[in-house]
């Protein structure tokens, strides 16, 4: 049977048409998409980082308090316990000594008490930077989470899409001769979800290659597919087929 190839032309445009949406589609669902999607759960991960760097030097700080507070308390009993054997001394030799021990744990509370000081600041600081931090982390998750739902119903919707794409193109492709077809689906395949290329300016609509008059020439006679000398796409003529 003689097959219109002018007419199978035609067909192959209204189903180039639809497949360069189910490409757009596709790509966008399994492959930009899932990208964005990573990114937000990678930028979250390295935020909620920072925040239990935060909370880890916030707790050493902590320690580092208790141990200081700890270390005064042992100091003090030792002065206290110093003050009660100082009146149970027999020599005055035994009274000096005692005398120059408190005064040196005097000195070493003195110490203690300025670097506590200092810690209690630190941990004000640390804790000040803890609820700036807190609050900044739950504000981006809100907005991840956000971020991430709306990516996931656009997703639900490139599937509703899809299938409706999907089911338009079984109906075109149905009516195209399968040799053709098989051509066509081939090339879609290898050649990123672009089978046909129209002639515009007399030049390959996909990579502008100039075409002469010879292939325009044999592109309307349309005997036979004529693909492009350069990216072997099947060639057609708008004016040809949309007019
Ligand atoms: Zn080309």
């Amino acid at each position: 049977m003689r097959i219109d190839l002018k007419q199978e032309i035609i067909k192959l445009v209204e189903l180039q048409k639809i497949d360069s949406q189910i490409y757009a589609l596709t790509r966008k669902k399994d492959i930009d998409n899932p990208i964005i999607l990573s990114k937000i759960k990678n930028e979250f991960q390295e935020k909620a980082k920072i925040l239990e760097e935060f909370e880890i030097s916030a707790k050493e700080t902590q320690i580092n308090k208790k141990e200081k507070e700890l270390d005064l308390a042992t100091k003090e009993a030792a002065i206290s316990k110093s003050n009660t054997q100082l009146y149970q001394l027999k020599t005055n030799k035994e009274y000096q000594a005692k005398l120059s021990e408190i005064s040196s744990l005097k000195a070493d509370i003195s110490v203690l008490e300025d670097a506590v000081l200092t810690v209690l600041e630190k941990i004000e600081q640390a804790q000040a930077q803890l609820k700036k931090q807190r609050e900044k982390v739950a504000q981006y998750e809100k907005e991840s989470k956000e971020k991430e739902n709306e990516i996931l119903n656009e997703q639900k919707e490139i599937e509703i899409q899809l299938k409706i794409a999907q089911d338009k193109r079984g109906k075109i492709s149905r009516d195209v001769d399968k040799a053709i077809l098989s051509k066509y689906e081939r090339l879609l395949n290898s050649r990123s979800g672009l089978a046909l290329a129209p002639v515009n300016h007399d030049s390959c609509g996909a990579c502008f290659l100039r075409t002469n008059h010879k292939t325009i020439n044999e592109i309307k006679m349309y005997k036979d597919l004529i693909f492009c000398d350069s990216c072997v796409r099947i060639l057609y003529i708008p004016e040809d087929i949309e007019g």
